[in-house]
């Protein structure tokens, strides 16, 4: 890589002395020469501008010094990167705000805070440049200042601002798709702000989304800077496969990456303060002695100091009180360091005194630290008790939004099965009803049919009286009857005269009307008779059942009958037909005492009346009239 470098140098030499000897341009010209220039290069090109520089206008001249800055500080040379950019900043602070402005602003600051790691002295030009950044239309801009001063609000007061300035810039580069770089900026700050306040495991994983990104653009640089804080994040969690790991990673890099000197520093403290983690204080004093003899490599005077103090640490718990209290006693006197922290100070002294022989400071130095690392604590504690209920309420108000759906589905459910219910209710109702319905219709149907059945089993189908077994049935029953209770009982049967021939004559359609009036006029006749029975027992041949009639009271019935068929004739549309009847009557008597016997008389007597010359009525004989 350097070797590289160096060839493009000698090429773009000759080029770049011809130019500069004669450098008349503007400030445009500069910065476009600037921009083929390496880091050294661009140095002295710029001062070599600097005569000319003088009769620029005001922001141009600005401009410049802001550039001279900027690459004083990107070759590491920071108290001269804050002298130029004082110069910008009295320059450009008296004009509207522009982008160089903002810059000089951000870039003192960053200067400063290498220097001295101290946030009264490096924030008060972030917000400055916030506030130049937010009068300007550069989204970048404003995502990078925001996410700088969300440093200045690490503590644990005012931490939630923090937070909150680089979740806007985070909207802020999503909405204008900001490059990888500076979102990896945002998740870097915000991870050294999670760390800053006690909450490892969130610091760990928002640096390492920062890494993430940054290996994707192969910043080498940001890349190795994020392993050095995984490697402290991963300490605090005690994740020991975590920092062996991202240790080993910064030698490798370091190894690959020599144009960054401080790389192998870094990779010297890291395995040191690893080691000191892990118990292996031989080791740790190996690697913080290896670190410490290459300390001119950084700038961060801060990691210098703290690698002292580490090492001293490592002395002491190796029991080498001597050698960890030199290390302390440099930590504490070096002019040079500045932004020590109280906790360290505290452990330098302890260390200090108890080398001295002096065991009660280094007693009171240690409770010191004890309480101080206390109320560190229980601020830590508080947010993270703080951000822990956040989440956990974040996730209770999902969990119980997932509840609350689930609650609706069940009583969804619940309304469902309800209406289901209600639903197959209702069709067991109107299933059951429809059941009854049909057992009703069936049972009426079926008693309708019984009724029908037996009636037509007793019903002569062409009058509508009884039939011949009906009729019969009915005879044997009152005779019975009769027999019992002493009662008279009489028998009639008639046939209508010469039928033959209304057939011939008139068809059988008459034949059967004839056939009916005649089993309506012996109905009525006979119907006077309470408990008779009138049946059709042949094709024109009646029977009619008289129960309590004796032979006289028989023999008036079957005249009036005589009388009411031979008197009425039926009545057709065309004609009126007359018809007559031959009637033969018995009763019952001790001789003639069962059914046959009686049918029998009364035929008899029938053919008698037949044979007498028709419509007339014949008794039949009796031995002993009842
Ligand atoms: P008599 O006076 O001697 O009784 O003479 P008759 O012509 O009535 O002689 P008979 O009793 O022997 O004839 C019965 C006739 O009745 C025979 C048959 O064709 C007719 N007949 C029987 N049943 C029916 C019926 O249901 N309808 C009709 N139209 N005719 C019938
Ligand atoms: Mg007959
Ligand atoms: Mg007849």
């Amino acid at each position: 890589m350097l070797k590289r470098l160096s060839i493009i140098s000698l090429f773009l030499l000759p080029f770049f002395a011809c130019s500069v000897a004669g450098f008349q341009g503007d400030i445009n010209e500069l910065e476009q020469q600037l921009s083929t220039l390496s880091s050294d290069e661009k140095i002295t090109l710029l001062h070599q501008a600097s005569d000319k520089m003088t009769v620029w206008p005001q922001a141009d001249q600005g401009r410049y010094f802001f550039w001279l800055a900027f690459e004083y500080d990107q070759s590491n040379q920071m108290q001269k990167a804050i002298d130029y950019y004082n110069k910008a900043i009295d320059i450009l602070g008296l004009l509207p705000p522009t982008e160089e402005l903002v810059k000089s602003h951000s870039g003192r600051s960053y200067a400063t805070y290498q220097l001295t790691n101290d946030p009264q002295q490096f924030c008060p030009d972030r917000e400055q440049a916030l506030s130049y950044a937010q009068q300007l239309d550069n989204a970048d801009l404003l995502a990078q200042t925001l996410t700088q001063t969300a440093f200045c609000f690490d503590r644990m007061g005012n931490f939630s601002l923090g937070i909150q300035r680089l979740e806007k810039a985070m909207k802020l580069a999503q909405a204008s798709q900001l490059t990888p770089n500076r979102q990896a900026m945002i998740f870097n700050a915000t991870g050294l702000l999670y760390r800053r306040n006690g909450l490892h495991s969130r610091a760990y994983d928002n640096l390492h989304k920062a890494y993430d990104l940054w290996e994707e653009v192969d910043d080498r640089q940001d890349m190795f800077n994020m392993l050095h804080s995984l490697t402290g994040e991963a300490i605090e969690l005690g994740q020991w496969s975590k920092t062996n790991q991202h240790v080993e990673q910064m030698f490798t890099m370091a190894e690959q990456s020599p144009q960054f000197a401080d790389f192998e520093f870094f990779a010297l403290y890291n395995a040191g303060r690893n080691a000191l983690a892990q118990g292996d204080f031989q080791l740790a004093i190996e690697y913080l002695e290896q670190a410490i003899a290459k300390q001119a490599l950084t700038q961060e005077r801060y990691f210098i100091a703290a690698s002292y103090i580490t090492l001293g640490i490592a002395y002491v718990r190796a029991k080498q009180t001597g050698k960890a209290a030199q290390m302390a006693q440099h930590y504490l006197t070096h002019p040079e360091f500045s932004g020590q922290t109280e906790q360290h100070k505290l452990i330098a002294n302890s260390i200090v005194a108890l080398n001295n022989n002096d065991p009660q400071t280094a007693v009171i130095s240690l409770y010191e630290l004890y309480d101080l690392e206390k109320r560190l604590f229980s601020a830590k504690i508080d947010n993270q008790v703080v951000y822990s209920a956040l989440d956990h309420a974040a996730q209770l108000a999902e969990f119980e939004n997932l509840l609350l759906e689930n609650k609706l589905s069940i009583n969804q459910l619940r309304l469902n099965t309800e209406k289901d219910k209600q639903h197959i209710s209702q069709l067991t109702t109107a299933l059951f009803g429809l059941m009854s319905l049909v057992l009703v219709a069936l049972t009426v149907f079926l008693f309708q049919s019984r009724r029908f059945f037996k009636h037509s089993a007793q019903t002569d189908y062409l009058t509508g009286i009884a039939n011949r077994r009906f009729t019969m049935e009915a005879g044997e029953k009152a005779l019975t009857r009769a027999t019992k209770r002493q009662r008279a009982l009489s028998l009639l049967i008639f046939d209508i005269d010469h039928f033959k021939r209304i057939n011939d004559t008139y068809g059988h359609d008459v034949g059967d009307k004839v056939i009916k009036a005649a089993a309506t006029r012996a109905k009525q006749v006979c119907n006077t008779q309470k408990y008779s029975t009138v049946g059709r027992i042949g094709g024109e041949e009646f029977l009619v059942i008289l129960p309590n009639v004796d032979q006289q009271q028989a023999r008036t019935l079957a005249q009036s009958l005589l009388h009411a068929i031979a008197d009425q004739p039926v009545q057709l549309k065309q004609q009126a037909i007359t018809f007559t009847v031959s009637i033969g009557v018995s009763t019952l008597t001790e001789a003639s005492n069962s059914l046959p016997l009686l049918i029998n008389q009364a035929d008899s007597a029938l053919y008698k009346a037949k044979h007498k010359g028709r419509n007339c009525v014949i008794v039949a004989d009796t031995d002993t009239p009842l």
